[in-house]
Protein backbone atom coordinates (compact mmCIF):
# COMPACT_ATOMS: atom_id res chain seq x y z
CA UNK A 1 0.00 0.00 0.00
CA UNK A 2 1.33 3.52 -0.82
CA UNK A 3 2.67 5.30 2.12
CA UNK A 4 -0.15 7.66 3.23
CA UNK A 5 2.10 10.72 4.85
CA UNK A 6 1.74 12.90 7.71
CA UNK A 7 -0.34 13.18 9.68
CA UNK A 8 -2.77 16.10 8.41
CA UNK A 9 -3.30 19.37 10.07
CA UNK A 10 -7.04 18.75 10.36
CA UNK A 11 -6.46 15.61 11.62
CA UNK A 12 -8.59 13.70 9.16
CA UNK A 13 -7.43 11.03 6.84
CA UNK A 14 -5.69 11.73 4.30
CA UNK A 15 -6.27 10.00 0.78
CA UNK A 16 -3.09 11.47 -1.30
CA UNK A 17 -0.82 8.95 -2.16
CA UNK A 18 -3.42 6.29 -1.54
CA UNK A 19 -3.46 3.32 -4.40
CA UNK A 20 -6.54 2.07 -6.29
CA UNK A 21 -5.98 -1.11 -3.93
CA UNK A 22 -5.74 1.28 -0.83
CA UNK A 23 -8.92 3.44 -1.62
CA UNK A 24 -10.65 -0.03 -2.13
CA UNK A 25 -9.81 -1.12 1.17
CA UNK A 26 -10.87 1.95 2.67
CA UNK A 27 -14.07 2.36 1.10
CA UNK A 28 -14.83 -1.18 2.13
CA UNK A 29 -14.00 -0.69 5.55
CA UNK A 30 -16.85 2.04 5.72
CA UNK A 31 -19.64 -0.46 4.39
CA UNK A 32 -18.95 0.31 0.41
CA UNK A 33 -18.61 -1.28 -2.68
CA UNK A 34 -15.32 -1.40 -3.47
CA UNK A 35 -16.04 0.40 -7.01
CA UNK A 36 -16.55 3.65 -4.32
CA UNK A 37 -12.72 2.94 -4.05
CA UNK A 38 -12.02 2.88 -7.63
CA UNK A 39 -14.28 6.26 -7.59
CA UNK A 40 -12.32 7.70 -5.57
CA UNK A 41 -8.81 6.92 -7.53
CA UNK A 42 -10.48 7.82 -10.54
CA UNK A 43 -11.51 11.63 -8.88
CA UNK A 44 -8.01 12.14 -7.11
CA UNK A 45 -5.80 11.41 -9.99
CA UNK A 46 -7.36 11.48 -13.09
CA UNK A 47 -9.58 14.37 -12.64
CA UNK A 48 -7.63 16.05 -10.18
CA UNK A 49 -10.62 16.88 -7.53
CA UNK A 50 -9.66 18.98 -4.29
CA UNK A 51 -12.30 18.11 -2.30
CA UNK A 52 -15.56 15.76 -2.39
CA UNK A 53 -18.20 18.17 -2.99
CA UNK A 54 -16.72 17.98 -6.69
CA UNK A 55 -16.96 14.02 -6.95
CA UNK A 56 -20.71 14.10 -8.02
CA UNK A 57 -21.18 10.77 -9.07
CA UNK A 58 -20.48 9.50 -5.35
CA UNK A 59 -23.87 9.45 -3.25
CA UNK A 60 -24.17 12.44 -1.10
CA UNK A 61 -24.72 10.68 1.75
CA UNK A 62 -21.06 9.23 1.20
CA UNK A 63 -19.55 12.51 0.09
CA UNK A 64 -20.98 13.36 3.53
CA UNK A 65 -19.65 10.96 5.62
CA UNK A 66 -16.60 11.49 3.40
CA UNK A 67 -16.10 15.14 4.50
CA UNK A 68 -16.47 14.29 8.45
CA UNK A 69 -13.48 11.44 8.24
CA UNK A 70 -11.10 12.19 5.40
CA UNK A 71 -9.70 14.75 3.11
CA UNK A 72 -7.96 14.65 -0.39
CA UNK A 73 -5.01 16.61 1.10
CA UNK A 74 -3.91 19.13 -1.51
CA UNK A 75 -1.11 21.32 -1.32
CA UNK A 76 -1.72 24.65 -1.97
CA UNK A 77 0.11 26.77 -5.15
CA UNK A 78 1.47 29.56 -2.74
CA UNK A 79 3.43 31.43 -5.95
CA UNK A 80 3.46 30.82 -9.83
CA UNK A 81 6.45 32.36 -12.07
CA UNK A 82 6.45 31.87 -15.19
CA UNK A 83 9.41 32.69 -17.48
CA UNK A 84 9.78 33.63 -21.20
CA UNK A 85 10.20 30.56 -22.64
CA UNK A 86 6.99 29.53 -21.27
CA UNK A 87 8.69 27.72 -18.33
CA UNK A 88 6.31 27.85 -15.10
CA UNK A 89 8.08 27.14 -11.43
CA UNK A 90 5.24 26.30 -8.58
CA UNK A 91 6.12 27.20 -5.17
CA UNK A 92 3.53 24.27 -3.56
CA UNK A 93 3.32 25.13 0.26
CA UNK A 94 2.38 21.26 1.96
CA UNK A 95 -0.12 20.68 4.60
CA UNK A 96 2.43 21.56 7.57
CA UNK A 97 3.64 24.66 6.06
CA UNK A 98 7.03 23.33 4.23
CA UNK A 99 7.32 23.84 0.49
CA UNK A 100 8.84 22.53 -2.54
CA UNK A 101 9.34 23.71 -5.95
CA UNK A 102 7.90 22.09 -9.04
CA UNK A 103 8.64 22.83 -12.48
CA UNK A 104 6.68 22.94 -15.84
CA UNK A 105 8.32 22.66 -19.02
CA UNK A 106 6.17 22.88 -21.60
CA UNK A 107 8.04 21.85 -25.30
CA UNK A 108 6.03 21.45 -28.85
CA UNK A 109 5.29 17.81 -28.97
CA UNK A 110 4.94 17.09 -24.90
CA UNK A 111 5.13 19.25 -21.67
CA UNK A 112 7.15 17.56 -18.90
CA UNK A 113 7.04 18.19 -15.07
CA UNK A 114 10.50 18.82 -12.96
CA UNK A 115 9.27 17.50 -9.74
CA UNK A 116 10.79 17.14 -6.23
CA UNK A 117 11.43 14.53 -3.51
CA UNK A 118 12.30 15.99 -0.58
CA UNK A 119 12.18 19.32 1.04
CA UNK A 120 15.81 20.60 0.64
CA UNK A 121 18.34 17.81 -0.27
CA UNK A 122 21.24 15.73 2.61
CA UNK A 123 23.82 15.52 -0.53
CA UNK A 124 25.31 18.85 -0.64
CA UNK A 125 26.41 19.21 -4.26
CA UNK A 126 28.78 22.06 -4.42
CA UNK A 127 27.25 23.46 -7.66
CA UNK A 128 23.46 23.27 -6.26
CA UNK A 129 21.23 25.72 -4.60
CA UNK A 130 18.86 23.24 -3.14
CA UNK A 131 22.31 21.81 -1.25
CA UNK A 132 22.04 25.36 0.57
CA UNK A 133 18.85 24.02 2.80
CA UNK A 134 20.30 21.12 4.09
CA UNK A 135 17.62 18.13 4.07
CA UNK A 136 14.24 19.63 5.98
CA UNK A 137 12.65 16.46 5.16
CA UNK A 138 11.52 13.60 3.07
CA UNK A 139 8.45 13.84 1.20
CA UNK A 140 5.62 11.29 1.05
CA UNK A 141 3.97 9.46 -2.32
CA UNK A 142 1.31 11.60 -2.24
CA UNK A 143 3.50 14.83 -1.73
CA UNK A 144 5.38 13.65 -4.91
CA UNK A 145 2.21 12.81 -7.31
CA UNK A 146 0.25 15.97 -6.16
CA UNK A 147 3.57 17.89 -7.90
CA UNK A 148 2.01 16.47 -11.32
CA UNK A 149 -1.14 17.48 -10.32
CA UNK A 150 -0.65 20.74 -10.00
CA UNK A 151 1.70 20.54 -13.31
CA UNK A 152 -1.43 19.31 -15.45
CA UNK A 153 -3.45 22.31 -14.02
CA UNK A 154 -1.00 24.78 -14.68
CA UNK A 155 -0.21 23.24 -18.42
CA UNK A 156 -1.45 24.92 -21.31
CA UNK A 157 -4.53 23.51 -22.22
CA UNK A 158 -3.60 23.93 -26.48
CA UNK A 159 -0.95 20.72 -26.02
CA UNK A 160 -2.71 17.86 -26.10
CA UNK A 161 -2.37 15.24 -22.83
CA UNK A 162 -1.39 18.21 -20.43
CA UNK A 163 1.43 16.36 -18.89
CA UNK A 164 3.33 13.57 -21.05
CA UNK A 165 6.67 13.34 -19.42
CA UNK A 166 8.34 13.23 -15.57
CA UNK A 167 11.45 14.42 -14.76
CA UNK A 168 11.95 13.39 -11.11
CA UNK A 169 15.09 15.95 -11.10
CA UNK A 170 13.85 18.84 -8.52
CA UNK A 171 14.91 19.04 -4.84
CA UNK A 172 16.31 16.12 -2.95
CA UNK A 173 18.03 12.66 -3.88
CA UNK A 174 15.08 10.89 -5.21
CA UNK A 175 16.79 7.45 -3.82
CA UNK A 176 17.25 8.32 -0.60
CA UNK A 177 13.99 8.84 -0.21
CA UNK A 178 12.77 5.12 -2.01
CA UNK A 179 9.95 3.87 -1.02
CA UNK A 180 7.58 7.11 -1.36
CA UNK A 181 9.22 7.31 -4.68
CA UNK A 182 8.67 4.34 -6.02
CA UNK A 183 4.97 4.48 -4.62
CA UNK A 184 4.68 7.98 -6.83
CA UNK A 185 6.41 6.04 -9.66
CA UNK A 186 3.30 3.65 -9.70
CA UNK A 187 0.65 6.06 -8.95
CA UNK A 188 1.79 8.18 -12.06
CA UNK A 189 1.61 5.40 -13.94
CA UNK A 190 -1.40 3.30 -12.56
CA UNK A 191 -3.71 5.93 -11.90
CA UNK A 192 -2.74 9.44 -13.87
CA UNK A 193 -1.92 7.05 -17.17
CA UNK A 194 1.59 8.18 -17.95
CA UNK A 195 4.02 5.81 -19.43
CA UNK A 196 6.98 4.33 -17.67
CA UNK A 197 9.13 5.26 -20.52
CA UNK A 198 8.14 9.00 -19.98
CA UNK A 199 9.24 8.84 -15.98
CA UNK A 200 13.03 9.66 -15.78
CA UNK A 201 14.55 9.71 -11.88
CA UNK A 202 17.75 10.92 -11.78
CA UNK A 203 20.30 10.42 -8.84
CA UNK A 204 23.33 11.98 -7.97
CA UNK A 205 24.84 8.34 -8.06
CA UNK A 206 23.54 6.73 -4.46
CA UNK A 207 24.37 2.99 -5.58
CA UNK A 208 22.25 0.97 -3.63
CA UNK A 209 19.23 2.64 -4.51
CA UNK A 210 19.96 2.54 -8.21
CA UNK A 211 20.77 -1.68 -7.73
CA UNK A 212 17.82 -1.46 -5.42
CA UNK A 213 15.53 0.13 -8.28
CA UNK A 214 16.89 -2.76 -11.06
CA UNK A 215 15.28 -5.05 -9.56
CA UNK A 216 11.23 -3.11 -8.95
CA UNK A 217 10.49 -4.29 -12.70
CA UNK A 218 9.65 -0.34 -13.63
CA UNK A 219 10.93 0.58 -17.00
CA UNK A 220 11.91 4.23 -16.43
CA UNK A 221 14.66 5.83 -17.31
CA UNK A 222 17.39 6.14 -14.60
CA UNK A 223 19.67 9.14 -15.21
CA UNK A 224 22.74 9.52 -13.51
CA UNK A 225 24.18 12.75 -12.75
CA UNK A 226 28.26 12.11 -13.48
CA UNK A 227 29.63 15.41 -13.63
CA UNK A 228 33.26 14.32 -13.34
CA UNK A 229 35.17 11.80 -15.17
CA UNK A 230 37.38 10.58 -11.92
CA UNK A 231 37.12 9.90 -8.52
CA UNK A 232 38.06 13.13 -7.10
CA UNK A 233 37.16 15.35 -8.88
CA UNK A 234 33.54 13.89 -8.26
CA UNK A 235 33.84 13.98 -4.72
CA UNK A 236 34.88 17.66 -4.66
CA UNK A 237 31.89 18.49 -6.38
CA UNK A 238 29.63 16.16 -4.98
CA UNK A 239 30.51 14.75 -1.48
CA UNK A 240 28.45 11.06 -1.78
CA UNK A 241 30.82 10.60 -4.43
CA UNK A 242 34.15 9.63 -1.39
CA UNK A 243 31.35 6.43 -0.62
CA UNK A 244 30.72 5.26 -4.63
CA UNK A 245 33.69 5.38 -6.72
CA UNK A 246 32.95 6.44 -10.31
CA UNK A 247 34.03 2.40 -11.56
CA UNK A 248 31.38 0.93 -9.59
CA UNK A 249 28.68 3.11 -10.35
CA UNK A 250 29.72 2.24 -13.81
CA UNK A 251 28.82 -0.99 -12.49
CA UNK A 252 25.79 -0.31 -11.04
CA UNK A 253 24.47 1.22 -14.00
CA UNK A 254 25.16 -1.78 -15.99
CA UNK A 255 23.31 -3.60 -14.07
CA UNK A 256 20.25 -1.50 -14.23
CA UNK A 257 20.31 -1.44 -17.78
CA UNK A 258 20.57 -5.51 -17.78
CA UNK A 259 17.51 -5.53 -15.36
CA UNK A 260 15.59 -3.11 -17.15
CA UNK A 261 16.44 -3.26 -21.00
CA UNK A 262 16.45 0.80 -20.33
CA UNK A 263 19.82 2.59 -21.62
CA UNK A 264 21.19 5.26 -18.29
CA UNK A 265 21.12 8.41 -19.12
CA UNK A 266 24.44 10.07 -17.99
CA UNK A 267 24.51 13.87 -17.10
CA UNK A 268 26.80 15.97 -17.13
CA UNK A 269 27.28 19.83 -15.67
CA UNK A 270 29.73 21.76 -17.12
CA UNK A 271 31.32 24.02 -15.06
CA UNK A 272 33.98 26.38 -16.77
CA UNK A 273 37.78 25.11 -15.26
CA UNK A 274 36.47 22.64 -13.13
CA UNK A 275 35.40 20.34 -15.56
CA UNK A 276 35.05 21.48 -19.03
CA UNK A 277 38.52 21.01 -20.62
CA UNK A 278 39.51 18.46 -23.03
CA UNK A 279 41.55 16.13 -21.07
CA UNK A 280 38.27 15.93 -18.97
CA UNK A 281 36.30 14.57 -22.06
CA UNK A 282 38.42 12.46 -22.94
CA UNK A 283 38.46 11.03 -19.67
CA UNK A 284 35.05 10.50 -19.88
CA UNK A 285 35.17 9.08 -23.48
CA UNK A 286 37.58 6.76 -22.05
CA UNK A 287 35.15 5.86 -19.25
CA UNK A 288 32.39 5.49 -21.10
CA UNK A 289 33.91 3.12 -23.99
CA UNK A 290 32.28 -0.05 -24.38
CA UNK A 291 29.32 1.23 -22.58
CA UNK A 292 25.62 1.78 -24.25
CA UNK A 293 24.90 5.19 -22.61
CA UNK A 294 23.94 8.82 -23.74
CA UNK A 295 25.94 11.76 -22.31
CA UNK A 296 23.74 14.67 -21.82
CA UNK A 297 25.76 18.39 -21.05
CA UNK A 298 24.33 21.16 -19.50
CA UNK A 299 26.58 24.06 -19.67
CA UNK A 300 26.42 25.69 -16.08
CA UNK A 301 23.52 27.75 -14.89
CA UNK A 302 25.08 30.95 -13.35
CA UNK A 303 23.34 31.29 -9.91
CA UNK A 304 24.24 34.47 -7.95
CA UNK A 305 24.94 32.90 -4.70
CA UNK A 306 27.22 30.47 -6.60
CA UNK A 307 29.98 32.57 -8.16
CA UNK A 308 32.98 30.24 -7.96
CA UNK A 309 31.89 28.98 -10.81
CA UNK A 310 31.05 30.30 -14.30
CA UNK A 311 29.43 28.72 -17.94
CA UNK A 312 31.55 26.99 -19.68
CA UNK A 313 32.18 29.49 -22.92
CA UNK A 314 30.13 27.86 -26.10
CA UNK A 315 33.77 26.62 -27.70
CA UNK A 316 34.60 24.44 -24.77
CA UNK A 317 31.33 23.07 -24.93
CA UNK A 318 31.36 22.56 -28.58
CA UNK A 319 34.76 21.37 -27.81
CA UNK A 320 33.25 19.06 -25.24
CA UNK A 321 31.19 17.57 -27.26
CA UNK A 322 33.06 16.92 -30.32
CA UNK A 323 35.53 14.62 -28.45
CA UNK A 324 32.57 12.45 -26.93
CA UNK A 325 31.53 12.26 -30.64
CA UNK A 326 33.86 11.40 -31.78
CA UNK A 327 34.52 8.25 -29.54
CA UNK A 328 30.98 7.36 -30.86
CA UNK A 329 28.85 7.84 -27.67
CA UNK A 330 25.37 10.09 -28.07
CA UNK A 331 25.36 13.28 -27.39
CA UNK A 332 22.98 15.72 -26.49
CA UNK A 333 22.90 19.55 -24.70
CA UNK A 334 20.23 20.15 -22.29
CA UNK A 335 18.65 23.24 -23.72
CA UNK A 336 17.91 25.83 -20.83
CA UNK A 337 14.71 26.62 -19.62
CA UNK A 338 13.35 29.18 -16.90
CA UNK A 339 16.57 30.57 -15.99
CA UNK A 340 14.86 34.07 -15.98
CA UNK A 341 13.24 32.71 -13.10
CA UNK A 342 15.70 30.44 -11.24
CA UNK A 343 14.04 27.23 -12.51
CA UNK A 344 17.12 25.99 -14.46
CA UNK A 345 19.20 22.52 -13.03
CA UNK A 346 20.10 23.43 -10.10
CA UNK A 347 19.05 26.82 -9.42
CA UNK A 348 16.11 25.34 -6.83
CA UNK A 349 16.10 26.76 -3.51
CA UNK A 350 12.99 28.08 -1.10
CA UNK A 351 14.03 31.66 -0.37
CA UNK A 352 11.60 31.98 2.38
CA UNK A 353 9.53 30.62 4.89
CA UNK A 354 11.67 27.09 5.16
CA UNK A 355 10.42 25.66 7.97
CA UNK A 356 13.17 24.06 10.33
CA UNK A 357 11.55 22.56 13.74
CA UNK A 358 14.68 20.28 13.98
CA UNK A 359 18.18 20.78 12.58
CA UNK A 360 19.32 19.24 9.21
CA UNK A 361 20.03 15.45 8.85
CA UNK A 362 23.22 14.77 8.73
CA UNK A 363 23.69 12.53 5.24
CA UNK A 364 25.19 9.44 7.16
CA UNK A 365 22.12 8.71 9.16
CA UNK A 366 19.95 8.74 6.34
CA UNK A 367 20.04 5.15 5.12
CA UNK A 368 21.97 3.19 7.49
CA UNK A 369 25.66 3.25 6.40
CA UNK A 370 25.23 3.74 2.74
CA UNK A 371 25.95 7.31 2.40
S1 LIG B 1 22.25 18.41 -7.22
FE1 LIG B 1 20.57 17.08 -6.60
S2 LIG B 1 21.57 15.61 -5.21
FE2 LIG B 1 22.98 17.34 -5.39
S3 LIG B 1 22.44 18.67 -3.64
FE3 LIG B 1 21.28 19.38 -5.44
S4 LIG B 1 19.29 18.39 -5.26
FE4 LIG B 1 20.73 17.27 -3.95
Amino acid sequence: MARTGPQTQTGKIRLLGRNRAALEQFAAGRGQPPYRGRQLARWIYARGACDFASMTDLPALWRAQLDEEAEVGRATVARTQRSRDGTAKLLLELQDGQRVETVLLPYEDRTSVCISTQVGCPVGCTFCATATMGLIRNLDAGEIVEQVLAGREHAPSRSGPSVTHVVVMGMGEPLLNYEPLVAAVRLLHDEMGLSYRHLTVSTAGYIPGILQLAEEGLPITLALSLHAPDDALRAELIPMARRYPVQELMDAMQEYTRKTSRRVSLEYLLLADVNDTEPHARALARLLRGTITHVNLIPWNPVASFSQFQAPSSARVRRFRQVLERAGIAVTQRAERGQDIDAACGQLVIKEGVRREAPPIPINTLAGSHV
